[in-house]
C-alpha cells in the first residue's frame, strides 16, 4: 500500500483490511471485484491485484507462510528486488537493506555521489559487517527509510540534527550533489463519450483497452482526434486529470440514450457493488452537473 503513497493516506485502508481480514486464508478468499472495493480511491490498483494473486499462492504452495528465500520471494506476483528484501528482512529479519527511493538519497547524499553512480547492491554487500551489527535487521530497514523520510528528507534535509553530520561529505562539500528529481509527466489527450440515462447513470464497460485503467469500468474512451466531435454528441466540458506521471487533457462528451451497446452496463455513482476507479468517479462528478 505503501509504495507511491504517503502514510497519512494509507492508515485508513490499512486499518480497514487488517479489522476485516485478519489472516492470509481470509484475505486468499476474496474475488477480485472485493478487493478493489476495498482498496477503492486508493489508486495503482494493479498492487490490489497483486496482493490478492500473492496471497493465494502463498496459502496454497508456501502453507500461508512467506519463504525464506529472496528467490523464492520474488516469484510472488508483483514482488520484485525491493518489495522482496523489504519482506525477508521485516518478517524473517534477514541481513539486508530495502533500496528504495528515501534509501537511495541518504546514501547519495552521505557519499555526495549521484544515485546513478552507485551500486547499492555491492555497498550494501561490502559494508555488511558495519550495517547488520545488532541483529535487529528489521528495525534498521525501517529505521533507514524513515531517515530518509524524516530527517535526510527529499527537500531541507535536517543536517544540524543529523547523526551523521560528522562523516555527511555532502554537508561539508562545497559542490553538493542534487537530489531532487522531478518526475517527467507525460500529457495525453482524450475523448470520453457517456451514455446517460434519466435515473442519472452512466453506461461502462471493462472492454477498454486504456493501458493505465485497463479492465476497470469506463465509458467509451478515444484519444483525442481533431474534428472528432461527432453530431450525435454534446461536448459538456473540458477537465485535467492527474493520474501517477499522466497529465490527462480530457474533453467530455454525453448523449442521452436508453440504448447502449452490448458490453456496456449502467451504473449509478452511490450504491454499486462493483469497484468503480477514482477516474470514472470524476467523471460521474462532471455528468452529474446536467441534472
Ligand atoms: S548530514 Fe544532512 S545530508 Fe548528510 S545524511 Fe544527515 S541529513 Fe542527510
Amino acid at each position: 500500500m505503501l509504495q507511491q503513497t504517503q502514510v497519512k493516506t494509507v492508515i485508513p485502508y490499512f486499518n480497514k483490511f487488517v479489522k476485516q481480514h485478519k489472516t492470509l486464508e481470509s484475505l486468499s478468499k476474496l474475488t477480485e471485484n472485493q478487493i478493489l472495493k476495498l482498496w477503492e480511491g486508493l489508486g495503482y490498483y494493479r498492487r490490489a491485484r497483486h496482493l490478492l494473486a500473492s496471497a493465494k499462492l502463498l496459502v496454497k504452495r508456501y502453507n500461508s507462510k512467506l519463504p525464506d528465500t529472496l528467490k523464492e520471494i520474488k516469484k510472488l506476483p508483483g514482488v520484485g528486488d525491493y518489495t522482496a528484501n523489504a519482506l525477508i528482512g521485516l518478517i524473517h529479519d534477514y541481513p539486508t537493506i530495502a533500496v528504495d527511493g528515501n534509501v537511495k538519497r541518504v546514501f547519495s547524499r552521505y557519499l555526495n555521489k549521484k544515485e546513478s553512480k552507485i551500486n547499492f547492491e555491492k555497498l550494501i554487500h561490502i559494508n555488511k559487517k558495519n550495517f547488520f551489527i545488532v541483529n535487529r535487521n528489521s528495525d534498521f530497514i525501517e529505521a533507514l527509510m524513515e531517515f530518509g523520510a524524516l530527517i535526510c528528507k527529499p527537500k531541507d534535509p535536517k543536517c544540524s540534527q543529523c547523526c551523521l553530520k560528522k562523516s555527511c561529505r555532502y554537508l561539508e562539500s562545497p559542490r553538493k550533489i542534487k537530489t531532487n528529481k522531478r518526475k517527467k509527466v507525460k500529457i495525453m489527450n482524450y475523448d470520453i463519450f457517456c451514455y446517460v440515462n434519466k435515473k442519472k447513470q452512466l453506461a461502462l464497460t471493462k472492454k477498454n483497452k486504456i493501458s493505465f485503467l485497463k479492465n476497470f469500468n469506463l465509458p467509451l474512451i478515444k484519444k483525442m482526434k481533431n474534428n472528432s466531435l461527432n453530431e450525435d454528441w454534446q461536448f459538456l466540458k473540458n477537465y485535467k486529470n492527474s493520474i501517477s506521471n499522466l497529465s490527462l487533457n480530457i474533453n467530455l462528451y454525453y448523449k442521452f440514450s436508453n440504448k447502449i451497446p452490448k458490453l456496456y452496463n449502467w451504473y449509478s455513482l452511490n450504491n454499486n457493488k462493483e469497484f468503480i476507479p477514482s477516474f470514472t468517479k470524476k467523471i460521474f462528478n462532471q455528468v452529474s452537473t446536467l441534472f
